[in-house]
């Protein structure tokens, strides 16, 4: 196997801002790899919270020898980076994905045995902005079934008021680790009348207990995002949260993410997967991984201008995956 990448430029719909940082293009890292004639890809989208950066990323995964690895061995090519770096291995992972896929000639749902029908409806998200851009944001999507609204800001009332007096669909909240346990325990109480499904990440990551007094207090279910990054994540939670927001990028890839799906199942937790943004590739290998969950937050590609590939498509919100082999994802024609 050879393997290159290629820094990615993508675009934002609208100003992307949440409750910690702002921003309006993205860099991801394209993985190529290839092997017997056949290109894989994969991607990589690196958080700043962890320090992460694409250039790092590539240098972790450019310096991999990869001439003599097994490409079914999954766990094995995974092992050749270190655990501590997941945005490289989820690069690497994805690639190994479509690569097994396209060689097989089936696509990804088939490798992992799972019905492609029971993907699930997204969530769209809306960040944080003015109360009358909110208003044109939420009525742009309102043929949307769900929305997902960034607060914390300090405007969480008006914002829900304004976002309910023109959408009726199903809302969740993330406040992005906005609030104190004491200020999320009576935001959610006021909150709960705008009907809403769940809230993420109410308080700053790393204190499972004050997450238990949130939930104890709250209304609302509590989900984690920043809490809950990996695998060895999950336990601590236990009791202290309704459920988590796998990304790929922040586990490490889609075996990774099966993993965390199964410990998650296992503590009674509901699981959702995320995204962050990120073009077709990376959302297209998190679209395969719904079936498993409960909720999916997977929105990459329509909140961006410029994707340079087409594979999961939206109908009315509801994740439709690819029939090609592998992830399914093609490179989309230059307009
Ligand atoms: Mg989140």
């Amino acid at each position: 196997m050879q393997l290159t990448t290629e820094p990615l430029t993508l675009h934002l719909r609208h100003t992307f801002t949440i409750a910690r940082s702002s921003e309006d293009i993205a860099n991801t890292l394209l993985v190529r790899l290839r092997c017997d004639g056949v290109e894989a890809l994969g991607e990589s989208s690196p958080i700043m919270r962890y320090d992460e950066t694409t250039e790092r990323v590539a240098r972790e995964l450019e310096q991999l020898d990869l001439s003599r690895a097994n490409p079914w061995a999954f766990d094995e090519v995974l092992g050749l980076l270190p655990r501590d770096e997941p945005a490289a291995r989820c690069g690497l992972d994805l690639a190994l994905h479509d690569l097994a896929g396209k060689r097989l000639g089936i696509p990804v749902y088939q490798l992992l045995g799972v019905d492609p029908a029971a993907a699930k409806q997204t969530s769209f998200t809306i960040g944080i902005a003015s109360l009358e851009h909110t208003m044109a944001k939420t009525h742009e999507a309102r043929h949307l079934p769900i929305l997902k609204i960034k607060l914390g800001n300090g405007h969480e009332v008006e914002t829900l008021e304004a976002v309910r007096s023109v959408y009726t669909g199903t809302i969740r909240l993330d406040a992005n680790e906005g609030w104190t346990a004491e200020q999320a325990a009576d935001m959610l109480k006021e909150l709960r009348r705008f009907d809403i499904e769940f809230c993420e990440q109410p308080i700053a990551a790393g204190s499972p207990e004050q997450l238990r007094y949130v939930r104890e207090r709250s209304p609302i279910p509590i989900m984690v995002d920043e809490d809950c990054r990996r695998l060895e994540d999950i336990a601590p939670l236990y009791g202290c949260v309704d459920g988590i927001n796998i990304k790929l990028v922040k586990c490490g890839g889609m075996r990774e993410g099966i993993r965390m799906i199964h410990a998650a199942r296992a503590l009674g937790m509901k699981v959702m997967i995320g995204c962050m943004i990120e073009s077709s590739v990376l959302c297209t290998a998190a679209a395969h991984l719904t079936p498993l969950t409960d909720y999916a937050d997977v929105d990459g590609p329509l909140l961006i201008t410029d994707d340079p590939f087409s594979g999961v498509s939206y109908e009315n919100g509801r994740l439709r995956l690819p029939a090609g082999p592998g992830l399914g994802v093609t490179p989309r024609p230059a307009p």
